[in-house]
């Protein structure tokens, strides 16, 4: 059955109610795998940013003296709500973002809705710490919300990513302002009515849309702004940053990866490929966990090498709304030309292409790839050191356990990484070494919502999930009482 495509204009949400930008500027909504424009986005500005921190601090005032019951309540509502119209919204991202509607429709929505669900009952059961002292007082941790928080998102996940900042944020009791990318505007500003639909008062949500240089810079420099959650690329963060000291913002930043594969000669074969498979090219290759460097013991280097070609090539790539692709098209053509100039530079750089490297010949619009092998580069290469973000992974050999490591942590980034062996002593010796603020042992992508998540070295500043969601979007306190 042919699914039917709707447009949708996308204005900011302020205070409760959607508006258009002061001076009425708007740019197109471009559908990526049709390069059709399937709407309008308001081009907001540091006037409309301002317009939503002042809606924003109002609401403060009441929703940081919220009821646990009563936020728990909306957070709930707000998933529930999510998930009754995932069709919809699987549809929207399907078409802002170019990846298939199978993965919209069973991954960003319903881990989206997921996060909403968690929170709410998170904050329900929590405790807190109290430290008893001999002399007679005792010591009561307290948590306050901080007050109107700053949330800049980027295109790869959107409703995911933010959803996954945004429930912790309004669960403490916090008021926000958001950015959605330019690129991916629609499911969150459906969410707006979203959350005003499951009770949640005007202004504790506001949507700003825009370009990163003028709404994502407004919100960094806004000096009633406490906190900054930010997902995007490193040298984005580092801008933020800089904004953002005038003031001492917080800052939470989820950056860039380059997250290397381990796959030592005991593992199991097959098993290694099917995920390689989906860690190299899910989502286009833009999931920031993606495994890009993948490192194979030279015994079986071959042999995985030969299976990973002859699978790839199986993988349909087209349109995103057909059940059976694999792959959908990159966000932009920027986006697309920038991946393209990787892949020259990768054979200029001495790479051989063992498989993709092209546009897709079968799709006469959108910004389709092949997806793509490449061998024969060292550590020192440009597209093994930067950031892809596309459907272009490098493989290479390794013989020793030391050797492997070194060239996994021989980068800025410190993301994700996966080990793959059958030896417990050595998965658990690699995966301690390895300069990752997550890694996977026989698995990839699989998350309890409860542990940290994050980045280190230039991956990240902070942790997020469970705990470390709260104690970000919270002030902790002391109450010493003498008794
Ligand atoms: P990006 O940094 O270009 O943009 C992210 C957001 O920042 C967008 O909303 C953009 O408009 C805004 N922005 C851009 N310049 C800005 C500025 N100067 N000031 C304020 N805001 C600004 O990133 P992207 O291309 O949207 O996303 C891809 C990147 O995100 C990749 O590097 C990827 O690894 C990373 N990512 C990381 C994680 C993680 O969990 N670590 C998750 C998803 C994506």
């Amino acid at each position: 059955m042919a699914v039917k495509v709707k447009n949708m204009d996308c204005k900011h949400f302020i205070n409760g109610e959607y508006i258009s930008s002061v001076d009425n500027k708007s740019f197109d909504n471009i559908n990526p795998a049709t390069e059709e424009v399937i709407g309008q986005v308001e081009e907001g500005g540091a006037y409309e940013v301002d317009l939503a921190v002042k809606a924003a601090k109002n609401a403060f005032e009441t929703w940081k003296k919220s009821k646990v019951s009563e936020r728990a309540a909306i957070l709930r509502k707000i998933g529930d709500l999510l998930l009754e119209r995932k069709d919809e919204l699987a549809l929207l991202e399907t078409m802002d973002t170019g990846k298939p509607l199978w993965l919209s429709s069973n991954v960003d929505i319903p881990r989206a809705a997921g996060s909403f669900h968690f929170y709410a009952n998170f904050i329900s059961t929590m405790g807190t710490e109290a430290y008893p002292m001999e002399v007679g007082a005792m010591n009561f941790v307290v948590r306050r919300p901080l007050g109107v928080v700053g949330m800049i998102n980027p295109w790869n996940l959107p409703l995911l990513l933010l959803s996954a900042k945004l429930a912790p944020c309004l669960a403490m009791g916090n008021t926000v302002v958001l950015k959605p990318a330019r690129w991916t505007p629609m499911t969150a500003t459906l969410l707006g009515e979203i959350c005003k639909q499951a009770g949640l008062p005007d202004g504790v949500v506001n949507i700003v849309n825009g370009a990163g240089r003028t709404v994502g810079e407004a919100i960094a420099e806004h000096k009633d702004i406490r906190a900054i959650a930010f997902t995007g690329e490193t040298s984005t963060g580092k801008s933020i940053m800089r904004a953002g000291v005038s003031n001492l913002k917080r800052f939470s930043f989820e950056l860039g990866g380059k997250n290397p594969n381990i796959i030592f000669e005991d593992c199991d074969l097959e098993e290694v490929v099917e995920t390689t498979l989906r860690s190299s090219f899910i989502n286009q290759g833009a999931v920031c966990l993606c495994g890009s460097r993948i490192y194979v013991q030279r015994s079986i280097y071959d042999k995985f090498l030969e299976k990973f070609i002859s699978k790839t090539r199986e993988q349909i790539v087209g349109d995103p709304l057909e059940g059976n692709t694999n792959i959908g098209a990159l966000i932009s053509k920027q986006h697309y030309n920038r991946v393209l100039d990787y892949i020259e530079t990768a054979k200029k750089e001495g790479g051989t292409i063992e498989t993709g490297g092209n546009p897709v010949q079968s799709q006469e619009k959108g910004y389709f790839l092949e997806p793509t092998i490449i061998t024969g580069l060292d550590n020192s290469c440009q597209v093994i050191k930067e950031e892809i973000f596309g459907p272009v992974v490098t493989v290479q050999p390794f013989d020793t356990e030391e050797e492997v490591i070194s060239y996994a942590n021989d980068t800025h980034y410190g993301l994700s990484a996966s080990v793959w062996t059958k030896d417990s002593s050595r998965a658990f010796r690699v995966a301690h070494e390895i300069e990752a603020g997550l890694t996977w042992v026989n698995t990839w992508f699989l998350r309890d919502p409860r542990t940290p998540y994050g980045g280190e070295k230039q991956s990240g500043v902070g942790r997020q999930g469970g705990m470390f969601s709260i104690d970000f979007y919270s002030e902790v306190s002391t109450i010493c009482i003498k008794y």
